[in-house]
């Protein structure tokens, strides 16, 4: 359980509330990651977030094997998953379906993904910072940043009882999602183009599930995620193509969602049974490129240092890859205090994730014309060689070993 004595019950002076090297706003994959692993290096850390954990995050719940092996190297040990205390079904590809058309890989051997709830994974990720060593305090929202001349110096927040509190560090980091307030208030982020929703839910009664993360693009920029997520659940993620179509669904939400899943003919019959699990999340647009940027003492991860399209699944991942990136340069700029390490943190993250990114591209957008979309899973489905490729990539698939490690104590 995480400790629930809160640092802003303010008998304590000043300079405990503020004697932190790092704030980490945000604890989702990417603050959580980063904050276990500066705990880890002697860095104090406080990481913050504006919800009370464990708490449900619209996802379609699945790992892939880039994030499953981000997480061994992040928890000292491979497999860190088979320590998981919650359901979690392995995942050993996916499968893509358009009409006749379809298209199914598979990760390379010894390589698979997870999926499970995502609260369940995120509070998992929380613990292990926690007992690390980083101070945690949910419930506790930043509303914007300090600033000293052109220097971030910390974040003002407000208390769990709604008290703003202010709260300096040497470097703030910016792990707090796709609307985040710290890549807004340092004027960095913006929404793109590409304006998709997306309704989340778990379905129990699926049938016919298998170990794999299956797509249905039945056309019209609609795409129907199915992902095994332990215990006999599935996650189901309908994604739609303009945020405005999301209104359809007004207050019936459940029966939006289960209706425009069991049109598509494939998924009738193995939906027959099925039935929803707690609430419906509805999330979107997702497109927030972030702009190229050198703010000192500001560092951005996961969806806060930019994010695209859901379709491939790779959020997770650049999640616990950013952090695995910038937790060394941190450690470094702490310790010299120049501000290059992160400089350069930027660059090797954005230099990583290019491929992936030009890929995600391209799939959005071939995916809007049905024609092409098919013609396209039928030909790559002929060639194994491209099949593989297609599932390396999308799967983040280790090639050689990575690092993580940040490799001195701060100062
Ligand atoms: C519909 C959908 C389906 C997806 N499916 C998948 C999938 O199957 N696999 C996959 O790998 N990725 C998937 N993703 C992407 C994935 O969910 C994200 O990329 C990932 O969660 C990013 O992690 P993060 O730590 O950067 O941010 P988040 O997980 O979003 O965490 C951000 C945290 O910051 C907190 N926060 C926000 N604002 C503040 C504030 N002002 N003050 C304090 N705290 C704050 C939030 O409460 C939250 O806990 C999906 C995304 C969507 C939208």
């Amino acid at each position: 359980m995480l400790p629930c004595i809160s640092i802003f019950h303010s008998v304590l002076p000043w300079w405990v509330m503020n004697g932190y090297d790092v704030i980490v706003v945000g604890a989702g994959p990417s603050g959580s990651a980063l904050a276990k692993l500066l705990a880890a290096s002697g860095v104090r850390v406080l990481m913050l977030d504006a919800e009370a954990f464990p708490r449900r995050k619209p996802c379609g719940e699945s790992l892939n094997p880039g994030a499953v092996a981000a997480l061994g190297r992040i928890m000292g040990h491979p497999h860190a998953e088979e320590s998981f205390d919650f359901p979690h079904s392995p995942i050993e590809g996916w499968r893509v379906i358009s009409g006749r058309a379809s298209l199914e890989a598979a990760y390379p051997a010894g390589q698979y993904g997870v999926g499970c709830r995502r609260e369940r994974v995120d509070q998992w990720l929380v613990e292990h910072a926690v007992r690390a060593g980083a101070a945690f305090e949910q419930r506790t929202r930043v509303e914007r940043l300090i600033w000293e001349g052109e220097r971030v110096a910390g974040v003002i927040a407000r208390s769990p009882e709604g008290r703003p509190i202010s709260l300096r560090a040497s470097i703030v980091a910016g792990s707090d999602g796709l609307r985040s307030v710290v890549a807004r208030h340092a004027k960095v982020n913006r929404y793109g183009s590409l304006r998709k929703a997306a309704f989340t839910t778990r379905l129990n009664g699926v049938s016919g599930l298998t170990g794999r993360v299956e797509l249905f693009t039945p056309g019209g920029g609609k795409v129907i995620g199915l992902a095994p997520i332990g215990g006999g659940q599935a996650n189901m993620t309908v994604a739609l193509s303009h945020a405005h179509e999301a209104a359809l669904a007004g207050k019936d939400r459940s029966g939006y969602v289960l209706r425009e899943a069991r049109a598509v003919p494939e998924l009738m019959e193995r939906l027959r049974e099925a039935e929803i699990e707690g609430d419906i999340m509805a999330c979107g647009p997702f497109d927030r490129p972030v702009l190229p940027h050198d703010i000192a003492g500001m560092v951005l991860l996961g969806d806060a240092a930019g994010y695209y399209d859901p379709l491939t699944g790779q959020g997770i991942y650049r999640a616990l890859r950013s952090a695995e990136l910038a937790a060394p340069a941190i450690v470094e700029t702490l310790r010299t205090r120049s501000p290059d390490p992160i400089r350069r943190y930027g660059s090797a993250r954005q230099e990583e994730f290019a491929t992936g990114t030009r890929l995600q591209h391209i799939i959005e957008r071939i995916s809007r014309q049905p024609l092409l979309w098919r013609t396209a899973l039928r030909m790559i489905g002929a060639s194994s060689l491209l099949t593989n490729k297609l599932a390396i990539v999308i799967g983040d698939c280790p090639k050689e070993a990575k690092t993580c490690i940040p490799v001195m104590k701060s100062p």
